[in-house]
Parts: C-alpha cells; sequence; structure tokens
C-alpha cells in the first residue's frame, strides 16, 4: 500500500518545527522513519503533514554536564551502537543499542523516536527507565523535563502534547563501581522483546533498580533492598506482583526470569 497525501516540511530550527506543529493541527513528527513509515504506507497513521525533523543540528547534539550526559533526539541507535556517543553507564548504552532489530534499522532509528513512540517491547524505554533518564520536550508553551519512568502512560501513549517534540534524553553519569545488566528474552536476535530484564546496580551512588520491560504498559521499576544475587525467580515473582502487575503464570514467570537473569549477570560482574 501506499500512504494517503500528506503536506511535508524539513524544518532547519527546533523553534520552526514546533512553530508547524502548532499551526497544522494533526501534523506528525518524522525521524527515523523506521515506526511511522510503515504506519503511513499501511495508513495507519494519516496525518495531513509531516514535520521531518532529521535536519535540526540541535536535536542531534550530546553534551555533557558534570552529572549527565545529554542526547539529542536524533542521534541514531547505529551512533550509540557505535561509541560516537559518550556512555555515562559503562558499555551499557552500547550493548542495549547493539540487540535493537538489526543494523539497517538501526542506522535510521532514533532514540527519540523509539522513546516517542513509547512501545512497551521497545529497548530504550526499559533500558533509560533502569538508568533513572529524564525527557527534555520543548513545545509553544516553552520546554519541561519528565522522568523517563512516568513519561510512557500506557502501550503507545506516551506524555507529549500534539506541538511538543522530544528535543534529548538526560542520562545521569554512574560511579565506576555499577554494574549493569540487560537480559532481553526474544524468539530471534535483534527482534522485539516478549520480556526484558534490566539490573542496575551503583553503589557509590546508592541506586539498586530493576526494571520488567515488554509487559503491556510502562516498565515496571522495582526498587529492592535485597541483594541482587539473593533473588530467586519466586521473589520476582512476588516482587511483580506486589507492584500491580497482573498476568497469566507463563507471562509472569517469563519476566521474572528475564529480571532473575540480569540479577546474576550484574551479581557475576
Ligand atoms: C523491523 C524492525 C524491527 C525493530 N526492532 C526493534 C527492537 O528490537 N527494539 C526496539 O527497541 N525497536 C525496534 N524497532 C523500532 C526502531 O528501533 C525505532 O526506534 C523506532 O522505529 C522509532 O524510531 P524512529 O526514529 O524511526 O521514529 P519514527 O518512526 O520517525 O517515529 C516514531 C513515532 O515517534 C514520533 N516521534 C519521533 N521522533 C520524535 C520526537 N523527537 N519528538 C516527538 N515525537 C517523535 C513520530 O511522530 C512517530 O509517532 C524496530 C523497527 C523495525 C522497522
Amino acid at each position: 500500500m501506499k500512504p494517503a497525501p500528506f503536506a511535508y516540511e524539513r524544518p532547519a530550527t527546533l523553534s520552526e518545527a514546533v512553530r508547524i506543529l502548532a499551526d497544522v493541527p494533526g501534523a506528525k513528527v518524522l525521524a527515523g522513519g523506521q515506526t511511522l513509515g510503515p504506519m503511513l504506507n499501511l495508513r495507519l497513521a494519516q496525518p495531513e503533514m509531516i514535520v521531518d525533523i532529521g535536519r535540526i543540528p540541535e536535536l542531534a547534539e550530546v553534551t555533557e554536564t558534570a552529572g549527565a550526559i545529554s542526547i539529542g533526539a536524533t542521534v541514531t541507535h547505529a551512533a550509540i551502537e557505535d561509541g560516537r556517543v559518550s556512555d555515562p553507564a559503562g558499555g551499557f548504552l552500547r550493548r542495549v543499542a547493539k540487540g535493537i532489530a538489526y543494523r539497517a534499522v538501526r542506522t535510521r532509528g532514533t532514540i527519540g523516536g523509539s522513546l516517542a513512540h513509547a512501545d512497551p517491547a521497545a529497548d530504550w524505554l526499559s533500558a533509560l527507565t533502569a538508568l533513572g533518564a529524564e525527557v527534555v520536550l520543548s513545545g509553544s508553551h516553552g520546554s519541561r523535563t519528565v522522568v523517563l519512568a512516568e513519561f510512557a502512560r500506557g502501550a503507545m501513549q506516551a506524555d507529549i502534547a500534539a506541538d511538543e517534540i522530544v528535543v534529548a534524553v538526560r542520562v545521569p553519569k554512574f560511579s565506576r563501581a555499577s554494574r549493569f545488566a540487560y537480559h532481553k528474552i526474544c524468539r530471534k536476535t535483534g527482534e522485539f522483546a516478549e520480556a526484558i530484564g534490566v539490573a542496575v546496580d551503583d553503589p557509590e551512588r546508592g541506586v539498586r533498580r530493576l526494571v520488567a520491560g515488554a509487559t503491556e504498559g510502562r516498565p515496571i521499576v522495582l526498587n529492592l533492598e535485597r541483594d541482587l544475587i539473593s533473588l530467586s525467580v519466586a521473589a520476582l515473582e512476588e516482587a511483580l506482583s506486589a507492584s500491580g502487575y497482573v498476568a497469566d503464570a507463563y507471562v509472569l514467570k517469563l519476566h521474572a526470569v528475564a529480571l532473575h537473569r540480569a540479577c546474576q549477570e550484574a551479581s557475576a560482574l
């Protein structure tokens, strides 16, 4: 199938892009096109206008402060995989990027597009939630920052107004003593996950966070006091249920196993 007709704009600045979004109701942002492209072709999305943000320099910037790295929304998965972006989490971002789809998708797909789409099975949503990242947004009413754990309101529903653009994701820096593990259960390497388990442990910053991803909603964050190595599959099933997650026995176990493997892997580092 071919897309329904649409108008196309490729603004050179962020303010111009925001202005177009505010002026044209139903206009849609295009970043890497890896999700929006198929949606247009299948006519699942029929926007009146496409606003291509691929040539806006400030969205491709990577900046560093004392406590965080800010990664521009149009930075591609491939750029992170190739180490062209400083990794505040000791190589963790590179490992996650490498497991996303296959190289052709990673070459065009962007970190901001992935977060904006808020697919529960997407890798960045879970991985960056576990790191305690924040999303920076810009719209006609100014800029705001949202903690990523609260950014996804549900499956494919992000906290973005129609005239807002994801500008960057801010990832905190971790200490050298930190340990990170990411375990993705999927049928073939590089596919969307059936279950994701992420473990982050930074004793110096007092962060010990587990995240279960590829649930049907936003990633589930578990802040557990116990040592990661001591957490059994049964204990993790219990913690997931206690967090309010409802799933059939098989799915619950799948998520607990993904978390357990992440805990074991992080503990072995
Ligand atoms: C075959 C295939 C396999 C894939 N496998 C995986 C996988 O295993 N794991 C995984 O995580 N992902 C996977 N993906 C998704 C891919 O990694 C992209 O991240 C994803 O498609 C979105 O990024 P994009 O830059 O292509 O966004 P686009 O497709 O351009 O946009 C996606 C959505 O986000 C909106 N949007 C984009 N950028 C912004 C912004 N800056 N501000 C506001 N809104 C914005 C668009 O309007 C649109 O609604 C796969 C994709 C394909 C095609």
